[in-house]
């Protein structure tokens, strides 16, 4: 699901930008970590724990970070993105900098509004993922944001209706909401927005209460089956590729033998200007002084980042690009 900014014709030319990233062993998707400062209270991630006066440290623009990488796909995330009262400048200066290349905005939505929503389009942002895990108060709960749920249910339309219309859930797949998976991609499909799954870690801060384990496998493996029977039947609305879907139970069952390939495709740059192989490991240099990164030997995740830089390139993909 692109972004109606985006035309089919530009899909050869991203292939195009993809194979020279590949051979020059450049990551094809660079996170933006804008602020690790958030206002949610999650009780799986500390980022909320950060202290306000970590803003001071945080760099005023990306720009010659994103020129340096030149990636295919951009992400700004957090913390809370929006907490950057300077975002639309942070993003206008990355796409400035870029040519091709596709960008997406990673928000809790608590804070978004149809009139920021505009402005960050503006600025650049093709793309909106809004974290949703439940249909109900559990999500506010869970982020510890009263009226969060109903929130992104009202702001979605009110996006919508200014014109701005690639958006997606970030749903985390965890012990207690395999039954939501289903009316989550049902309620996507009537507001017209895609679902894009990842899975629970406890890598974040050892909060090993969401995870899934043998006693969840039977609803998974069902779950799983049911989502790629939906895909079969009508492509565009989850948005999580085949490969990756399939390979969720099988990295519950500790079956992945592969080795993470984290920080070769995909990097994350903090707040401050550091590179990580991703998101939970600590950072390694300033992005000036990146040197690749190898594969390691860590099966501590299946994030997405992690799991759809490792799918192979199947013609059910390019089938869920063009939908
Ligand atoms: S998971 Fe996201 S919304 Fe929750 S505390 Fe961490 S950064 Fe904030
Ligand atoms: S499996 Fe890869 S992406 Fe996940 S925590 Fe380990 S190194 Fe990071």
């Amino acid at each position: 699901m692109l972004s109606a900014q985006f035309r089919p014709w530009h899909i050869p030319l991203f292939l195009a930008k993809y194979g020279w990233l590949h051979v020059t062993r450049r990551p094809v998707l660079v996170h933006f970590e804008v602020t690790l400062r958030c206002n949610a209270r999650c009780g799986f991630c500390d980022y909320w724990k950060t202290p306000s006066d970590a803003r001071h440290d945080e760099v005023q623009s990306f720009a010659d970070a994103a020129r340096f990488f030149n990636p295919m796909m951009i992400t700004f995330t957090g913390g809370e993105p929006l907490l950057r009262r300077d975002l639309e400048d942070l993003v206008a200066g990355v796409d400035a900098a870029v040519g091709l290349k596709y960008t997406t905005l990673i928000t809790h939505g608590g804070m978004l509004t149809a009139e920021r929503a505009v402005s960050l389009n503006r600025a650049g942002i093709h793309q909106f993922n809004i974290s949703l895990d439940y249909l109900d108060g559990r999500h506010d709960q869970a982020r510890a944001i009263p009226g969060l749920t109903a929130r992104i249910m009202d702001t979605i339309p009110a996006m919508q209706a200014k014109g701005v219309s690639a958006i997606r859930f970030n749903t985390v797949i965890k012990d207690d909401n395999l039954g939501e998976m289903m009316p989550l991609v049902h309620r996507a499909a009537e507001l017209g927005v895609g679902v894009n799954f990842s899975v629970y870690t406890d890598f974040k801060n050892g909060n090993a209460t969401h995870r899934l384990g043998a006693a969840h496998l039977a609803e998974l493996d069902a779950i799983i089956d049911e989502l790629l029977a939906y895909k079969r039947r009508r492509r565009g609305v989850i948005t999580s590729s085949d490969a990756y879907l399939e390979s969720i139970p099988r990295w519950v069952r500790g079956q992945l033998a592969k080795p993470c390939e984290s920080g070769i495709r995909t990097i994350h740059i903090d707040p401050v200007g550091h590179v990580k192989r991703c998101p939970d490991f600590p950072t390694d240099f300033h992005w000036r002084e990146w040197t690749s990164y190898e594969p390691i030997k860590c099966d501590r995740c299946f994030y997405a980042c992690r799991g759809e830089a490792q799918a192979p390139l199947r013609w059910s993909r390019v089938q869920d690009v063009f939908a």
